[in-house]
């Protein structure tokens, strides 16, 4: 069986003691290629050396997060380093725009802000003919009418770690080519992506950690990592009682085909 996790920070400071045993641990699982968000410059290194230390196996995207956006005050020097790295670096480097989006959570101050960095890089993954990695985190109504002025236009990429409801599905679905990234999430109790998988084809779907966040049951309040992509297979799997090798021919297909690999 091979896996991909669409979506996961190993080159995070919170795996700077062990990260070449969490990576090996993914590989022995069967998790053959593993894609990295970026966040901001403070990462940049990071995730670079550790694509190229695994070139065969790690892909980098490029984008400017967006609680980055609240939390630095030159965000539009963040902005312009995105751009120029996206536009001066050779086709393939990077295989999407990510990790990008909208998230209110902590702070709604930059909301305009946070929707103008937004708005730049999708238009820069259309004129580069990318995928987009969206974030939404408390902003399902500005994402929707964000996304909505750029409908029919080429729009494609992963709505990252989907909580929307199953009228947002349908309706991201007409707009353009996304896929719904699935991960920990959905072992939980009472999870709302589980209750709302039955009304979603399996075949719409990628699998992801985000480590080292939101780790699956029974790793609850623990790092995650990317060899749990295991653990949501098996669960989506459950979930649409189908086998989980037929889980991962379906991700991973989708995968390589959104993200060019
Ligand atoms: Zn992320």
């Amino acid at each position: 069986m091979t896996l991909i996790d669409t979506h996961s920070h190993i080159y995070d400071t919170a795996f700077a003691e062990d990260r070449e045993a969490v990576f090996q641990r993914a590989i022995e699982a069967g998790i053959e290629r593993i894609l990295l968000p970026a966040i901001d410059s403070q990462s940049h290194e990071a995730l670079f050396e550790l694509c190229r230390r695994h070139p065969d196996h790690c892909r980098p995207m490029m984008g400017l997060h967006p609680t980055s956006v609240n939390e630095m005050e030159d965000y539009q020097a963040e902005l312009n380093l995105v751009e120029h790295l996206l536009r001066e670096s050779p086709k393939g480097r990077f295989c999407a725009v990510g990790e990008v989006g909208l998230d209110f959570y902590w702070s709604s101050d930059r909301k305009q802000e946070q929707t103008e960095v937004f708005r730049r890089q999708i238009e820069l993954a259309l004129e580069l003919d990318l995928p987009l990695a969206i974030h939404t985190r408390n902003a399902w109504e500005e994402m929707l009418s964000t996304l909505e002025s750029y409908r029919n236009q080429g729009l494609r990429g992963v709505m990252h770690a989907f909580s929307g409801t199953e009228e947002i599905y349908r309706q991201l679905k007409q707009w353009g080519d996304f896929l719904f990234g699935i991960g920990g999430v959905v072992t939980y109790k009472k999870s709302e992506i589980a209750a709302l998988l039955p009304h979603m084809s399996p075949e719409d779907l990628v699998l992801e950690t985000d480590s080292p966040y939101l780790p699956p049951v029974p790793y609850r309040g623990k790092r995650n990592e990317s060899s749990y992509v295991r653990i949501v297979c098996d669960k989506v799997a459950e979930i649409y009682r189908l086998a989980p090798e037929t889980i991962a021919e379906y991700t991973t297909r989708n995968a390589i085909r959104m993200f060019g690999l």
